[in-house]
């Protein structure tokens, strides 16, 4: 029974057993571990893994029997030394974290050039835990961590870095940088600015490769190195603008396109309105000055007939009694003088009873007194 077993070892707080000091770091973790597993060996009725992984929680207080429980390997099915091994390197930035260990970890990096993101990437991301437990706690100075990352990285990596922070650094001698670093003539350049300062170098250098090709960036040994440097922020400050330049042209393109467009549509639509309108306007124009037209030649035909008729009707006169206002057909005297046998008609023709035609000429007497003057 792990319970009984692990009832053999001392309690915690008896005073007996490892202590775990309050935020413990590596060293004292790997201290509490080792003294727990004494303890242990001394029991060997303590012979499974999970009784062995829950003796290491006995002396934890509360709060880090549960933080300890959460480490991956602490599962039934996953052994004793996964979960050891587990809790160190949960403890690593402070359990690996020496001088020493530094100086190894850097040497990794020995001549890591401006043309190598990946590698300055990797760098940055395992300094970390050597910034949190030696720099953060003072125990490495801010110009020693400096100086060990120069004398790490190639020469004219180091070169460049150097030349564009410690001017930049000058201008700002008297105030404390971002990082926190105050400025010294022996201690130039904060920690935070020269590994953000690397990464930015190698970016660029990574940017340009990309455009360039990585044969470009390969000859990174050459002297002109730094100028190699300032010339590919130059260049990619320059390709940044003709790439706005570029953009902005084609955005400035896309408007006019549309602006265009818009004018075509709208002209289009004034056409068609204009169009509309005229069709709309002009045809009953030309339409009703048709009408009009025709309905005033008609009218004014009509007018004209009719008053040409009521003017020849005014002027008219008749032919059998000389008056005006009428024909001689519609002459009542001469249907008297018809009724009364005085004449008759042969035709159209007004004759005397004997037959003899009475002619009418303008200018002469008119028939009814030809007549008269017969009888
Ligand atoms: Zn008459």
């Amino acid at each position: 029974m792990s319970t009984n077993s692990l009832s053999k070892l001392p309690l915690r707080g008896s005073g007996k057993g490892p202590k775990f000091p309050e935020d413990a770091n590596g060293i004292e973790v790997h201290d509490y571990i080792e003294e727990v597993e004494e303890l242990v060996a001394d029991v060997p009725a303590i012979n499974t893994d999970q009784e062995k992984k829950d003796a290491l929680l006995r002396y934890l207080p509360v709060s880090m029997k549960r933080i300890w429980r959460a480490i991956s390997g602490y599962d039934a099915g996953d052994s004793y030394d996964k979960f050891r091994k587990n809790i160190l390197s949960s403890y690593d930035h402070t359990e690996i974290v020496s001088v020493k260990g530094l100086k190894a970890m850097l040497k990794k990096y020995l001549h890591v050039r401006v043309t190598d993101l990946d590698r300055v990437l990797d760098l940055r991301r395992e300094i970390g835990p050597y910034i949190k437990g030696l720099f953060d706690l003072k125990k490495v100075s801010n110009r020693e961590m400096v100086q060990m990352l120069f004398e790490t990285i190639d020469e004219d990596f180091s070169a460049s870095v150097w030349k564009k922070l410690a001017r930049s650094q000058l201008q700002k001698a008297t105030t404390p940088s971002a990082s926190g670093h105050v400025w010294s003539v022996d201690d130039p350049i904060g920690l935070g600015e020269l590994l953000e300062e690397l990464e930015l170098q190698a970016r660029l250098s990574d940017s340009k490769n990309r455009v360039m090709g990585p044969k470009f960036g390969n000859h990174s040994h050459s002297k002109s190195n730094v100028e190699h440097e300032v010339r590919v922020k130059e260049e990619q400050r320059e390709s940044d603008l003709a790439q706005l330049k570029d953009v902005f042209a084609l955005v400035q393109k896309e408007g006019e396109r549309r602006h265009r467009e818009m004018l075509d549509s709208m002209m289009k639509m004034h056409q068609e309105v204009l169009s509309q309108k005229v069709t709309l306007s002009y045809q009953p124009r030309s339409y009703s000055n048709n009408m009009s037209s025709s309905q005033g030649q008609s009218g004014h035909f009509q007018g004209k007939s009719s008053r040409d008729t009521d003017g020849m009707v005014r002027d008219i006169i008749c032919w059998f009694c000389g008056e005006a206002g009428h024909l001689s057909g519609r002459c009542m005297v001469r249907q008297k003088y018809l009724d009364e046998g005085k004449i008759i008609l042969r035709g159209t023709n007004v004759c005397l009873p004997s037959g003899q035609v009475v002619y009418y000429t303008t200018g002469k007497d008119c028939q009814k007194m030809q007549v008269d003057q017969a009888i």
